[in-house]
C-alpha cells in the first residue's frame, strides 16, 4: 500500500526546526546581503527546471535550492537599509503568527466557519482603532491590501448614491443617471484610480484636484470642481483624501475636505495606508485630524506596523452600506447564527478569508502599544536625521517637507541644466542601488527627478542611516 499521508510529524518537526533556525539566521544576516537583487531578468528562471518533478524530492534539496537559486534573486524587504517605496518589514512575532495561521488553514468566511478568526478580528481591530484614535462608531474589516481596501471604500460610496439602485440595476445603460465623478489629486495612490476603473467609474470619471506647494489638495479647488461638475450634469459621489501620499507623505487637509463632503453629501474615503500607523504616537495624533468625519478609512499594518504582508485594515462608519453592496448569501452558507454574528464574507468581494488577525494580535501583544510607539518615534527621528544631513550639505537639496520619515531630495551639480540634472540623479540612484548597500527609489515632483529615502523598517538603526549617507556621497564623488 502506497503512503498517501501528509509529511510525517517527525519529519515536519526536523525540518521545521531547521527552517526556524534558517529564518533566525536570515533575519540576523540579511543586512550583509545586497538590499536590491543584483541580477538580470531571466536569471532565476534559467536555473529552475521547466517541468515539475514526477517523483518526491528530498526536503534537503528544496532547502539547498532555496539558498542557491532563490536567495540570489531576492530584493530583501527585511533588509535594514531597504529605504525604497514604503518599506514593509516583518517582525519575529508576525512571522511566527504566519506559521500558526498556515497550520490552522481556516477559511473565515462565516463566523461559524471559524469563530475565533471572526471574533479575534473584531477585538484586534477595536484595539487598533483605539490606538490610532478613531472614534468607536468606526467598524473594521481586514482585506489583503490597501488597494483592495480603497476599492471597497469606493464601492460603498457608489452604493451610497441616493436613488441609484446600483446593486440592482448596475451601471451600464443608465441614461437616467449622471456620469459618476470621484475626486482625488495627482498625489493619490494609483490604486484608488484602479479601484475606480474596476467599479465602472472610468478614468474620465476621475478628477484630479490641484495641490498646493506642499502637495496637498486645495479645498477651494475641490469645491469649485464639484460646482462645475454638477452644472455640467456629472454625478459627484466620492472624494478620496490621503494622509501620507506615496511620493512625499504629504497630508491632505482632511477637516476642510470633510466640511465640503458633508455639505455636498459626498462619501469621504481617507487613504492612510502608510502614514496612519504614525497616529499611534501621541505627539502625531494630529495627522488624523478630521478623519473622524470620514465615511471610510484605510490603514495598512503590513506597511509600518511590523506585520508581515498582507494585512490592510478598512474602517467605515457605514458598514450597512458596505454590506448592501456585497452581501449575497447562497443557501449552503446560511447559518443559524446569522442574526447575532458578523459573517465577514458579507462585506467584501472575496468569500475565502485567511486568519490574518492572528499576526496583528501577536505583534501588538509582543511589542505592546508603547513598544510600537517607541519604534515609530525612532524611525521619525532617523528620517529627520537624514533630512538634517541633506539640509546641511551643499551637494543636495530637499524637494518636499518631511512630514514623517520620508525624505525627498536630489543632488545638485554645477552648470547642469534641468534635464542633465534629472539624468544625473537617476544615475546616482541606480549606482547607489548597484552597490547593494541600500535600496532607494524615486518619484517625479514638478518635473524634477526626486530620490526618496524612507525609514519605516523595524531593522533600521542610526548606523544604517549614516551608512546610506556615506555611500550616497561616495558615489556622488565618483560620478562628478
Ligand atoms: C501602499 C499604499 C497603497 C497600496 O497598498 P497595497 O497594500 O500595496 O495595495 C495605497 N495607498 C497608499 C497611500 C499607500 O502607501
Amino acid at each position: 500500500m502506497k503512503n498517501l499521508n501528509d509529511m510525517p510529524a517527525e519529519e515536519f518537526r526536523k525540518y521545521g526546526h531547521e527552517l526556524i533556525d534558517w529564518v533566525a539566521d536570515y533575519l540576523v544576516e540579511v543586512g550583509n546581503k545586497p538590499a536590491l537583487a543584483q541580477i538580470n531578468p531571466g536569471d532565476i528562471k534559467s536555473k529552475l527546471p521547466a517541468d515539475p518533478p514526477n517523483e518526491p524530492e528530498a526536503f534537503d534539496l528544496i532547502i539547498k535550492d532555496l539558498n542557491e537559486i532563490i536567495i540570489p534573486g531576492m530584493t530583501h524587504w527585511n533588509h535594514p537599509r531597504f529605504n525604497a517605496y514604503f518599506n514593509s518589514s516583518a517582525s519575529g512575532p508576525g512571522i511566527l503568527a504566519e506559521l500558526v495561521s498556515g497550520a490552522f488553514n481556516i477559511n473565515g468566511m462565516l463566523w461559524k466557519s471559524c469563530p475565533s478568526a471572526t471574533e479575534l478580528e473584531e477585538v484586534v481591530l477595536g484595539w487598533l482603532r483605539q490606538m490610532i484614535g478613531l472614534p468607536d462608531n468606526f467598524w473594521g474589516i481586514i482585506y489583503e491590501g490597501g488597494s483592495v481596501s480603497s476599492m471597497h471604500g469606493i464601492a460603498a460610496a457608489r452604493e451610497n448614491i441616493k436613488d441609484a439602485s446600483l446593486r440592482q440595476k448596475g451601471l451600464t445603460g443608465r441614461s437616467d443617471l449622471g456620469r459618476l465623478r470621484l475626486y482625488l489629486t495627482e498625489h493619490s495612490h494609483s490604486s484608488v484610480e484602479k479601484g475606480a476603473v474596476t467599479l465602472g467609474v472610468g478614468l474620465e470619471g476621475i478628477k484630479k484636484i490641484p495641490v498646493d506647494d506642499k502637495f496637498r489638495m486645495i479645498p477651494d479647488e475641490l469645491q469649485k470642481a464639484i460646482d462645475e461638475d454638477r452644472k455640467a450634469g456629472w454625478l459627484p459621489f466620492c472624494v478620496v483624501g490621503t494622509v501620507g501620499t506615496t511620493s512625499t507623505t504629504s497630508i491632505d487637509p482632511i477637516p476642510e475636505i470633510a466640511e465640503i463632503c458633508e455639505r455636498e453629501k459626498l462619501w469621504l474615503h481617507v487613504d492612510a495606508a502608510h502614514a496612519g500607523t504614525a497616529a499611534i504616537v501621541p505627539e502625531l495624533k494630529h495627522i488624523l485630524n478630521g478623519c473622524e468625519r470620514a465615511d471610510s478609512f484605510v490603514l495598512n499594518p503590513h506597511k509600518w506596523m511590523f506585520v508581515p504582508i498582507d494585512l490592510s485594515v478598512f474602517y467605515t462608519k457605514k458598514p450597512e452600506i458596505l454590506k448592501r453592496a456585497f452581501s449575497l448569501v447562497p443557501e449552503y452558507l446560511k447559518t443559524d447564527e446569522d442574526s447575532e454574528v458578523i459573517n465577514y464574507m458579507d462585506y467584501g468581494i472575496t468569500l475565502g478569508r485567511r486568519f490574518r488577525s492572528l499576526k496583528l494580535w501577536f505583534v501588538i501583544r509582543y511589542f505592546g502599544v508603547n513598544g510600537i510607539i517607541e519604534r515609530i518615534r525612532e524611525h521619525i527621528r532617523l528620517g529627520k536625521l537624514f533630512e538634517k544631513f541633506i539640509d546641511e550639505s551643499s551637494r543636495f537639496e530637499k524637494l518636499a517637507p518631511v512630514t514623517l520619515s520620508t525624505v525627498c531630495f536630489r543632488a545638485l551639480v554645477q552648470d547642469m541644466n534641468a534635464s542633465e540634472l534629472n539624468n544625473f540623479n537617476r544615475n546616482l540612484m541606480n549606482n547607489v542601488n548597484n552597490t547593494g548597500i541600500t535600496f532607494i527609489s524615486h518619484t517625479i515632483l514638478n518635473g524634477i527627478f526626486t530620490i526618496r529615502f524612507v525609514v519605516s523598517s523595524i531593522r533600521t538603526k542610526e548606523e544604517d542611516v549614516i551608512k546610506v549617507w556615506k555611500i550616497l556621497n561616495g558615489v556622488y564623488e565618483r560620478m562628478i
